[in-house]
C-alpha cells in the first residue's frame, strides 16, 4: 500500500517552497520524507532513510532530514555530522517540541514548515550560503513505498 497522501497539492507546494526559502540562507540541504508506518525506533528509521536517500553525500555533511510516519503519528528531525557537531541534540529537541505543538493542533503542514525554517536558520548560522551554491538534494518531498 502506498502512503496515503497527507498533504493537498497546495500544502505540498507550500512545503517545497519553504525548503527552497530556507536553503536561500545556507549551503545546507533540507528534506522531508513521508512514510506511512514506522515499526522501529523513529530515530533509527530516520537515520536509515537519511543514508538510503543519499543525504549523507553533501560536501559539508550538512543535510537535515525531517522524517514523518503519518499513520504511526511519529516524526524525527536529524542532522548530518557537520551540523550536528555545532548544534547537538538540544536544538533538534527544541525544534521537535515546537513542531509537535503544530501537529497537536492538527496543523501538519504548519509543523513541517516550522521545522524546515528552524533548520534553515540553524544551518545558516554555521553554513552560510556560498556564491557557488548548488541544490545538492532536491527540494521535493520524498514518499516512502
Ligand atoms: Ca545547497
Ligand atoms: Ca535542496
Amino acid at each position: 500500500m502506498p502512503v496515503t497522501m497527507p498533504f493537498s497539492r497546495d500544502e505540498q507546494l507550500k512545503i517545497e517552497a519553504a525548503i527552497k526559502d530556507a536553503e536561500r540562507l545556507t549551503s545546507g540541504e533540507i528534506r522531508l520524507f513521508v512514510d506511512k508506518h514506522c515499526h522501529i525506533n523513529v530515530l533509527d528509521r530516520a537515520a536509515f532513510i537519511f543514508h538510503e536517500i543519499g543525504m549523507d553525500k553533501t560536501a559539508e555533511r550538512n543535510g537535515v532530514l525531517i522524517y514523518l510516519a503519518v499513520e504511526s503519528r511519529q516524526f524525527a528531525i536529524i542532522g548530518d555530522s557537520g551540523i550536528h557537531r555545532h548544534v547537538g541534540d538540544e536544538l533538534w529537541h527544541e525544534v521537535r517540541t515546537e513542531m509537535q505543538h503544530h501537529f497537536l493542533s492538527g496543523d501538519l503542514t504548519g509543523g513541517v514548515v516550522h521545522g524546515i525554517l528552524a533548520a534553515g536558520e540553524a544551518l545558516g548560522r554555521y553554513f552560510p550560503l556560498k556564491k557557488d551554491d548548488r541544490d545538492e538534494l532536491s527540494n521535493e518531498i520524498v514518499f516512502g513505498k
